[in-house]
């Protein structure tokens, strides 16, 4: 049966017109009808829930050592990834997971491809790795601001992007051909409620830390990055690695929504418990027998 968060799924070969895809969408059957306050309290339900499941999935993903899970967030500055990474993340054992978060690179992460330090980050199997922001901000930020692939000895250009995406694929195809499971989620927000987000940063003295200048300067390139995201998701949304547009003007939808799609995911592995060996079943046995004396 089709699951109603299949709707957020980026198809493959599709332009996505960001316009197209609401911020404040509550689509599932459970947030259709609801507003305000119910919303929240209703998703905010939906999320305690998922993260019993998500424990019960890690444990299995750890055990049955199969797989490993590479997520992958995005978005725009003040889009809720360090909140959603905070509520989502928080029902897992910290021992099988990594989070990741990708800043400006330094000068010896600038003299290797671009892929490299994300390449040092990827999760083993039984593992979960968090990206918070990933090799997308190269054709992201760097395509907004291309004088930077001067410290790279680069040109920026129509090809050099396309090259990218092709990298990218390769590079998610060679991950999940080697049991790597990649999940790409797209923190949708709109203009406005970013706004509103950049202002309370400004007006309550607990979120001071959060604000940086940055973020105003990147926000007059709005445009831009809607373009740059356009693209990326267009060009890399595979059948093997898809991305998923999540509409986050909401954070608790955001991350109810998150929750229930990365669950499934790792439910829809079927994995299972590994089966103990005669050997092993007959070591259990004698074990016993030696405790019980
Ligand atoms: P924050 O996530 O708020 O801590 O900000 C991290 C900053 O690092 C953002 O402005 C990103 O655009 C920037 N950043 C992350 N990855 C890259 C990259 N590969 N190239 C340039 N800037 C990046
Ligand atoms: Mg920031």
């Amino acid at each position: 049966m089709p699951k109603d968060t299949d709707q957020l799924r980026v198809r493959p070969h599709t332009k996505v017109h960001l316009h197209d895809w609401e911020t404040a969408w509550a689509g599932t059957k459970e947030l259709r009808h609801l507003k305000g306050d119910q919303l929240k309290q209703e998703a905010h339900e939906i999320l305690q829930r998922n993260l019993q499941r998500l424990s019960q999935a890690q444990d299995l993903l750890w055990a049955s050592d199969q797989y490993a899970l590479l997520f992958v967030l995005q978005g725009m500055d003040a889009a809720g990834k360090d909140g959603l990474i905070k509520h989502v993340m928080s029902g897992l054992n910290p021992q099988g997971c990594e989070v990741s978060s990708f800043k400006q690179p330094t000068g010896e992460e600038l003299q290797h491809s671009f892929l490299w330090r994300y390449g040092r980050r990827l999760p083993a199997r039984g593992r979960i790795g968090i990206f918070n922001r990933s090799y997308y901000e190269d054709v992201l930020v760097v395509r907004v601001h291309p004088e930077w692939l001067e410290k790279q000895h680069l040109k920026p250009g129509h090809s050099l992007w396309r090259r990218r995406y092709d990298d990218i694929n390769n590079f998610e195809r060679h991950l999940t051909q080697n049991r790597t499971v990649i999940l790409k989620f797209f923190l949708h927000v709109s203009r406005k409620e970013q706004k509103r987000r950049l202002l309370a940063r400004l007006d309550d003295a607990q979120k001071h830390w959060k604000f940086s200048a940055s973020d105003l300067a990147e926000r007059a390139y709005w445009n831009d990055y809607v373009d740059a995201f356009e693209d990326a998701l267009s060009a890399t949304s595979t059948k093997h690695a898809p991305w998923y547009i999540i509409p986050a003007d909401d954070k608790w939808v955001a991350r109810a929504l998150v929750s229930e799609i990365l669950t499934d995911a790792i439910r829809d592995l079927r994995l299972e418990y590994p089966q103990p060996t005669q050997e092993q079943l007959a070591a259990i046995r004698k074990a016993k027998r030696l405790l019980e004396v």
